[in-house]
C-alpha cells in the first residue's frame, strides 16, 4: 500500500492522464454532446437569473413611474430559459450517462483483454480480492474522469469565458472583477482543496482495496479462522482499516467543506464588489437602474460554472490513483511471449520431446531462486503413457506449466506436436492438449455449461457419451434438473469425485491427442480412486499421456514407463516393473516409503 506521504510524481500523473484520455477517444462525440448540453444548461441558468433580476426591477420601476412596458418578450425569454435549463439538465444527464456507460463497457473489456495473457503466471502475484477490486472499483473510478472531471472543467472554462464576455458588454470593470473572483474560485480554491484532500484521496483508494481484500479473505477463510480462533484478530484488522478509512474520508470532507464555504464567500464578495462598481455607473448613466440588480445576480449566478471544480480536482486525484493501479497490472509483461503473427503451426504428431530444460521462478525483490527444473530430459513417443513421479517440490507440476505454455523456460528445448514449443501460440497449442488435475475449477453455472467449456459446440449426444464414459451420466440423470443442474460456487454442490468426473468428461469431449493428468485422484478415498482410475484408463486409450501422481500402487497397470524426478531433473526411468525390482532405485524407495 502507498504510504500517505509519498511524493506525487507529476510526470507519471500526466502520462497516466494522457493514457486515459486516449482510451476515451472513441467516445469523443458522445462526450462532446454531453458537455455541450451541460454548457447550455449553465448558460440558461445564469441567463435566467440575470434576466429575472432585471425584469423584477424594471417592472417595479415602471410601476412606480406609472409607465407601460412590453413585458411579453422578457417573460417569454425567462420562460424559455427555464425550460432550456430543465430540458438541458435532462439531456445532459441522458447523454453524459450514456457516454459514461459506453466508456465503462469499453474500459472493462480493454482491461480484461490485457489481463488474459497475464494469467496464470503474472496474476499469481496479485491477490484475487485485490484483482477484483481493480476490475470493479478502480475501473469505475477511471470512468469518473469524464463525468466528474472533464465535463466540469470544460464547462467552467467555456461558460466562464462567455459569462465574463457578456458582463463586459455592460461594464468592463464589473466583468474584470467577476473574472478575478471566478479565477480565485476556479483555480485557487480547488488547488487548496486538492492539497488538503489529495493524500487522503489516494490513501482512500488503497484502503478500499485493502478492506475488500481483508473482507474477502475473512469470508473465504472463515472456517480456518473459527477453528484456530482467529476471527477476533481478523475483525480487529477490518476495524482498523475501517477507522483509517473514516479518517481519510473525514479529511476529504474537511477539504470539501472548506472549499464549498470559500466558494460561497467568494461568490457573495464578487456580487457585492459588482454592486459597488456598478452603482456609480447608474449615476453616470452607463447602465439603467434595472441593470444594477441584473449585473449583481449575473455575477452571483456565474459562479455556478465553477462550483463543481474543487470536487473535480479531488476526483482527478482519486482517478489517477486508480489509473496507476490499473496500469500497474496491465503493464506487467506476460510471462510467456507469444510468437509473432506467423501462420499457426500444423500439429503433426502427438510427441513430446524435452531436452536440457531449465526453469527458474522469479524471486521476490531480485532474490534468485534455485532452478525448479534443472536439466530435464523427457521424451514421450506418440501414444506412450508416461508417469512422472517424485517427491514434493521436485518440479513435476512445473513441467505441466511449461507444456501448457503458462510459464516460459530459460534454457533447453521443448518440442510438442512436431514443432518447437515457442512457435506455438498458447491458445493453438492448448487445443491439442486435455488436462485433468486435482483442482478442477467448476464455474457457478450448470453441469452442461461446465462441460461445454471443453467444446462449446458439442451436441447433446456427445455430452452424454462423454459423461457415460466418465461414469457421471447416471448421477446427472438422477438429478431433478439433469444436465441443467447448477453446481454452486466453485462446484460446491458436487463431491470431489464427481468434480473429477466432470474434468474427465471434459477431457473426453475435447478429444485431444495429448492428455496431461496432474494428480487426478489426489484427495479421494480408495474406492472412488479405483473407480476413477478405471475411467481414466479409458480416457488414456490412443492418447499420449503424461501422468503426474503420488499414488504409485496403481502405476504398473496404467503406464508404459515411469520417470522419477528429483530436484528438477530425471534421475531414473524405465517400466514400472523394472524400476520396482531395481535394488536401491529411487522409484523403489519412493514406493516403499508410502
Ligand atoms: P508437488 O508434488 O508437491 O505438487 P511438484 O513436484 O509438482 O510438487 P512444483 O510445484 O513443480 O513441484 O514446484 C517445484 C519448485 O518450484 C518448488 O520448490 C516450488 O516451491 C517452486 N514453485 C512452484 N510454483 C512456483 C511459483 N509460481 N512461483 C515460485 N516458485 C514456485
Amino acid at each position: 500500500m502507498n504510504p500517505p506521504d509519498r511524493p506525487i510524481d507529476r510526470e507519471q500523473s500526466w502520462a497516466d492522464l494522457r493514457r486515459l484520455l486516449v482510451l476515451y477517444l472513441p467516445y469523443r462525440k458522445w462526450m462532446f454532446w454531453g458537455a455541450l448540453a451541460a454548457f447550455a444548461t449553465v448558460l440558461a441558468n445564469v441567463a435566467l437569473m440575470a434576466t429575472s433580476g432585471w425584469f423584477i426591477a424594471q417592472m417595479a420601476l415602471v410601476g412606480l413611474a406609472g409607465a407601460a412596458m412590453n413585458y411579453f418578450t422578457p417573460a417569454a425569454f425567462i420562460r424559455a430559459m427555464a425550460i432550456a435549463r430543465t430540458g438541458g439538465r435532462y439531456l445532459e444527464r441522458l447523454i453524459t450517462h450514456e457516454a459514461t456507460f459506453r466508456v465503462l463497457q469499453e474500459l472493462r473489456v480493454w482491461f480484461y483483454q490485457r489481463l488474459e495473457p497475464l494469467a496464470p503466471a503474472r496474476l499469481a502475484e496479485l491477490r484475487s480480492a485485490d484483482l477484483s477490486s481493480r476490475i470493479l472499483s478502480d475501473i469505475d473510478a477511471l470512468n469518473h474522469l469524464y463525468l466528474r472531471v472533464l465535463v466540469p472543467v470544460g464547462v467552467a472554462v467555456a461558460a466562464g469565458a462567455v459569462i465574463v464576455a457578456a458582463q463586459a458588454l455592460y461594464s468592463g470593470r464589473v466583468a474584470l472583477a467577476s473574472l478575478l473572483f471566478l479565477l480565485l474560485a476556479g483555480i485557487a480554491v480547488p488547488a487548496l482543496a486538492f492539497r488538503m484532500g489529495q493524500p487522503a484521496g489516494r490513501r482512500l483508494v488503497d484502503l478500499r482495496a485493502a478492506l475488500r481484500s481483508a473482507a474477502v479473505d475473512g469470508l473465504q477463510g472463515l472456517g480456518e479462522l473459527r477453528v484456530y480462533g482467529g476471527t477476533e484478530r481478523q475483525a480487529e484488522r477490518i476495524a482498523a482499516l475501517t477507522d483509517d478509512m473514516i479518517i481519510a474520508q473525514r479529511r476529504l470532507s474537511d477539504a470539501s467543506g472548506w472549499s464549498q464555504g470559500l466558494l460561497g464567500l467568494l461568490a457573495n464578495l464578487a456580487m457585492w464588489t459588482a454592486l459597488l462598481l456598478a452603482v456609480p455607473l447608474v449615476a453616470s448613466g452607463g447602465i439603467t437602474p434595472a441593470q444594477l440588480p441584473m449585473l449583481a445576480l449575473f455575477v452571483l449566478a456565474g459562479f455556478e460554472a465553477v462550483l463543481p471544480l474543487p470536487l473535480a480536482l479531488q476526483m482527478l486525484g482519486e482517478t489517477l490513483a486508480a489509473a496507476r493501479r490499473v496500469f500497474a497490472v496491465i503493464d506487467a509483461r506476460p510471462q510467456v511471449d507469444e510468437p509473432p503473427d506467423l501462420p499457426e503451426p500444423r500439429w503433426t504428431t502427438p510427441e513430446i520431446a524435452i531436452a536440457g530444460l531449465r526453469l527458474r521462478y522469479p524471486g521476490r525483490d531480485d532474490t534468485v531462486r534455485p532452478w525448479a527444473i534443472d536439466g530435464l530430459d523427457l521424451h514421450l513417443r506418440p501414444g506412450e503413457r508416461v508417469a512422472l513421479v517424485g517427491p514434493s517440490g521436485a518440479g513435476k507440476s512445473t513441467v505441466v506449466q511449461v507444456l501448457l505454455r503458462f510459464w516460459d523456460y530459460q534454457h533447453g528445448s521443448v518440442r510438442v506436436g512436431g514443432h518447437d514449443l515457442r512457435d506455438w501460440p498458447g491458445d493453438a497449442l492448448r487445443r491439442h492438449v486435455a488436462v485433468v488435475s486435482q483442482d478442477t475449477y467448476l464455474f457457478n453455472t450448470t453441469i452442461r455449461d461446465n462441460l461445454l467449456l471443453a467444446r462449446p459446440d458439442a451436441p447433446d449426444a456427445d455430452l452424454v457419451a462423454a459423461c457415460r464414459a466418465a461414469q457421471l451420466h447416471d448421477f446427472v440423470a438422477s438429478l431433478p434438473d439433469g444436465y441443467d443442474t447448477w453446481v454452486g460456487e466453485a462446484g460446491m454442490r458436487l463431491s470431489g469425485g464427481q468434480a473429477r468426473r466432470v474434468a474427465i468428461a471434459r477431457a473426453l469431449l475435447r478429444n485431444a491427442p495429448v492428455l496431461i493428468l496432474d494428480e487426478p485422484t489426489e484427495g479421494l478415498d480408495a474406492r472412488t480412486e479405483r473407480e476413477l482410475l478405471h475411467d481414466i484408463g479409458r480416457l488414456m486409450e490412443g492418447r499420449t499421456v503424461l501422468l503426474i501422481t503420488h499414488r504409485l500402487a496403481a502405476l504398473p497397470a496404467a503406464v508404459d514407463r515411469v520417470v522419477v524426478m528429483e530436484s528438477g531433473r530425471a534421475v531414473e526411468a524405465g517400466t514400472p516393473d523394472d524400476l520396482l525390482r531395481r535394488e536401491g532405485g529411487a522409484f523403489r524407495a519412493l514406493s516403499q516409503a508410502l
